[in-house]
């Protein structure tokens, strides 16, 4: 069933007219016609099945008929940061591919070893490209949440948030056999906390200078390895996002 997001509070029985641009989707692209049904996340992540009842020329009413306990969110919420990468396509990927594998957020900085550079003139139009990207992938993926798309100026910013647990991805950790630090901190948050927030620092291309771990290693940032192989700087955070999912989600056996 159509999946989309509405900034207001929904309750059974409501009727509402719909915004501009789910009209636009909903009505003129994917012609549901009266009677038809979708699903519209409200303000507080509800999932709510809805019922057209009118269209007009440039509007559509629907109803609320069905409130569901659908929660499609990693018990974790994962910020993704990312050194630039190399290009608009590979940066595109990261936020529609980790939003689907159920990113809370996305941070890009600049970073020393990297090659792309993001203009500050084209910064608001780049997090814009980006944010719509993160929506439809929400909507795509059927999430109660779409992530946020971010940039900070540089890695100490990325580095001060406020988060319960923090880890930086090495591509030195991995060659050298580290498989356990992410492990151990994701059993950790979920034993010690419901609502946890981690977030995961990752290189561009060229990798994270040793400056950069020493800066995060300061701001209590643990190492982490992801195997043996190198991973591209788009393949690390999906991985990684993947990783997660597994042992939070798929991994018990009872
Ligand atoms: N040019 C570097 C690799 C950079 S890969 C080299 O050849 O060594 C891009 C980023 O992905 C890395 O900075 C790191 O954050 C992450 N990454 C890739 N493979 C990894 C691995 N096996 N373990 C941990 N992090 C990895």
């Amino acid at each position: 069933m159509q999946h989309y997001f509405i900034d207001q509070e929904l309750n059974l029985g409501m009727e509402l007219t719909l915004p501009a641009e789910l009209y636009q989707h909903a009505i003129v692209v994917l012609r549901k016609q009266v009677g038809d049904q979708f699903e519209l996340v409200d303000i507080h992540q509800t999932v709510s099945i809805v019922t057209v009842t009118q269209i007009e020329k440039k509007t559509a009413q629907v109803k609320v008929v069905e409130q569901l306990d659908q929660n499609a969110e990693l018990p974790v919420a994962i910020t993704i940061a990312c050194g630039l990468p190399k290009n608009d396509k590979k940066t595109e990927l990261i936020v529609e591919k980790g939003t689907e594998m159920g990113a809370t957020s996305f941070i890009f900085f600049p970073s020393q070893y990297a090659i792309g550079k993001w203009n500050k003139q084209k910064v608001a139009k780049k997090l814009e490209r980006l944010q719509k990207k993160a929506t439809s992938a929400a909507e795509q993926s059927h999430r109660n949440v779409v992530p946020t798309v971010e940039y900070r100026e540089n890695l100490a910013a990325v580095a001060d948030g406020n988060y319960d647990c923090r880890l930086v991805a090495y591509e030195e950790a991995g060659k050298t056999g580290e498989k356990s630090v992410l492990a151990q901190a994701l059993t950790n948050l979920v034993t010690s906390n419901s609502a946890a927030r981690l977030i995961a620092v990752f290189g561009p291309e060229g990798g994270i200078a040793p400056a950069e771990i020493d800066l995060l290693k300061a701001h209590g940032f643990a190492i982490c390895g992801l195997g043996p192989r190198i991973l591209r700087a788009e393949t690390a955070p999906l991985y990684f996002l993947g990783a997660c999912s597994y042992q939070l989600e798929l991994a018990s056996v009872d």
